[in-house]
């Protein structure tokens, strides 16, 4: 069958080959592969930026936003065949911490996690994949043109359940959420801020008028189009998704909250650029206000299936908009391509 490898460390080795198997092991599940979403964490393993071969081998299969149709099932398992499923992405380590052992792999204290696709096992990248059926969520049937977006979505999923959380510390009914970055995981942020009732601004660099900002407009929220929030004095969310990494926003953000204000750290950028900051400043408004700054990444398994439900709610027409290229397998090396897309597909069955 063929796959979409690379040699995890070595910049130029992505190639889509024919590879052996898969073959299922106890308890697992034969899936056909049917799209993958590519995200800058790709590019970035492509890019030899990072990444972890599987112990003994040089290359791996690519792959971590899966969409999947299940060919085998085993007996007792809670899938049949024809199921549509999203594979999860990370699973615990081997010691395992505190966290691992009580399914809050996504959590990981030590760090020696692995994950599909990116650091020591194979990805979703290929014509048919294997998968646990304890590390795997079921999507709605009517997902199938959309739901290789389930792994961003519970990436969202889990972001919103932090902020629950820590709004439960005191009397929280936010009112305005701010989210910067309008690209996959941003405008699902918004989308289930909007599914809470609350008023949404999105910031982006993108001019007003385009895809992202109607996307934006569809959801009911307000448009902002710029690279700082010096012009967003005025408001004062009560949550802001911070998904860009760009540092000067992530500065500008920290003193942006309402008080007792909650802003969740989503976004990855390379480090390096120096801006000015005044760290007295940016701690008194954090400590006067009762201000949390937190950071979240990854998604356990109950995070892919409130993703699929969130999914399933979701405007189909909508979450079609988000994928603005479909590459077949063959020229999947132009899906790892920069461009102004929101999110790209490979299409595993062409
Ligand atoms: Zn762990």
């Amino acid at each position: 069958m063929r796959a979409l490898t690379f040699a995890p460390g070595k910049k130029g080795t992505l190639e889509v080959q024919e590879v052996p198997g898969p073959y299922p092991g106890t308890g697992e599940l034969l899936v056909q592969g049917l799209a993958l979403g590519i995200c800058g964490t790709d590019r970035e393993l492509a890019a030899a930026v990072y990444g972890w071969p599987p112990p003994g081998k040089d290359r791996m299969v690519m792959g971590h936003e899966s969409l999947g149709r299940v060919l085998e099932a085993p007996a007792g398992s809670a899938f049949s065949p024809g199921d549509l499923v999203a594979g999860v992405v990370r699973r615990p380590d081997p010691v395992p911490c505190g966290a691992c052992l009580r399914g809050e792999f996504d959590m990981c204290r030590n760090g020696r996690y692995t994950e599909r696709g990116i650091k020591e096992l194979d990805g979703y990248g290929s014509e048919r994949w294997t998968v646990e059926a304890a590390h795997v969520a079921r999507l709605d049937p009517s997902l199938e043109s959309v739901g290789m977006l389930t792994e961003p979505m519970s990436v969202v999923a889990k972001a919103w359940e932090q902020i629950d959380r820590i709004g439960t510390r005191a009397w929280f009914e936010p009112h305005m959420l701010l989210v910067t970055g309008a690209g996959p995981i941003g405008l699902l942020a918004a989308f289930l801020g909007r599914q809470r009732g609350l008023e949404l601004h999105v910031l982006d660099r993108a001019p007003e008028g385009g895809l992202k900002s109607r996307m934006v407009s569809d959801l009911g929220g307000t448009y902002h189009s710029g690279t700082s929030l010096v012009d967003f004095h005025q408001h004062k969310p009560d949550v802001i998704i911070e998904c860009t990494g760009a540092g000067r926003l992530v500065i500008e953000a920290m003193t942006m909250t309402a008080a007792a204000g909650t802003l969740c750290l989503c976004g990855l950028a390379p480090g390096g650029r120096e801006h000015r900051v005044d760290p007295g400043m940016i701690n008194r408004e954090i400590v006067l206000e009762n201000d949390v700054v937190f950071g979240s990444v990854n998604a356990n398994l109950r995070h892919f299936r409130a993703a699929a439900t969130f999914l399933a709610e979701a405007d189909r027409g909508w979450l079609e908009r988000m994928i603005t290229r479909r590459v077949p397998l063959d020229r999947a090396l132009e899906a790892l391509e920069p461009g102004d897309d929101i999110k790209v597909v490979i299409d595993l069955t062409t």
